[in-house]
């Protein structure tokens, strides 16, 4: 018995240390976010805080499996997120690419959302049943926009104070595996709802599948509006297609790569593209000629 106890506690340990190991390497202490400036936080995995004029939102921002390999959002910053302190105060809205357990954790959602009553959700229709399937108070299904798209569907417009958010499904890495999974590309401009002529635009991919043809239907839609900064999952930095569609289809300013494993992989590090891996790391957005 007693061996069974300690074999299960040692088990146990090695489970914390091994996630512990992923959320302890790269942390940083976050700095205090410049109320004026765009900037981009990154928090881990592909888990990001954008920020314009004091327009703040969260991209995939709770989740707990690494996978082996990914990055968590270290327990200190976690602490934060959930304290509402800074920089993560007068959150705005959390968008959820898809409903993966390296992107997205329904009870934390849930929780986050009953203690800030003012912040939005936008995430697929999936990750939203999911929530639902917790019984979410009334009052939090106000602030939920749950986004059902098909492949092919006309993307979705959607805005509210200070936000245009735009999504569209494209499918996830893996094609034509994993094509149950809704995986929604948003195109998010920020600004200031007193301050509108500064807006902000950033694109974050979810785990979407680099292959053209999934992205070429959409044309005008990226053609619409420029992003000015896109996140890409890094395996588009891999293969000529993913590059052309960064480059030539998404209308695109410049991208900086997420969903890099905490180990990064030599060829990225030998690309010269510019991806995130340490929590807390954060990166101006503005543009230096405005
Ligand atoms: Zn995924």
């Amino acid at each position: 018995m007693r061996t069974i106890l300690l074999a299960l506690l040692i088990s146990i340990n090695l489970t914390i240390d091994s996630a512990n190991a992923h959320q302890a390497t790269h942390a940083e202490t976050p700095k205090v976010i410049a109320s004026d400036d765009a900037q981009v936080m990154y928090l881990g995995n592909e888990a990001l805080l954008v920020t314009n004029q004091g327009v703040k939102v969260l991209f995939d921002p709770f989740f707990h499996n690494h996978y082996g390999q990914y990055q968590l959002v270290p327990d200190d910053i976690r602490r934060k997120i959930f304290a509402g302190e800074a920089p993560f105060d007068g959150i705005t809205a959390i968008f959820i690419s898809h409903a993966h357990g390296d992107h997205f954790s329904e009870q934390d959602t849930l929780d986050y959302l009953g203690k800030f009553d003012d912040v939005k959700l936008y995430a697929p229709q999936q990750a939203v049943k999911r929530i639902l399937g917790l019984n979410p108070a009334s009052e939090m299904l106000k602030r939920i926009s749950s986004v059902a798209l098909d492949f092919g569907d006309k993307p979705v417009r959607l805005t509210s104070k200070g936000l245009v958010v735009e999504a569209v499904r494209i499918p996830h890495a893996g094609w034509p595996g994993r094509a149950e999974i809704e995986n929604l590309i948003f195109r998010v401009s920020l600004a200031h709802p007193d301050k509108p002529a500064k807006p902000q635009t950033v694109m974050h991919m979810g785990d979407a599948d680099p292959d053209p043809t999934h992205y070429q239907p959409f044309t005008s839609h990226w053609q619409k509006r420029k992003t000015d900064t896109a996140f890409p999952p890094y395996w588009f930095y891999f293969s000529k297609e993913g590059n052309d569609i960064l480059n030539s289809i998404l209308n695109v300013d410049k991208t900086i790569g997420v969903h890099v494993p905490v180990k990064a992989p030599q060829p990225l590090i030998n690309s010269g593209k510019d991806y995130f891996n340490t929590p807390g790391e954060i990166r101006s957005l503005s543009n230096p000629n405005p």
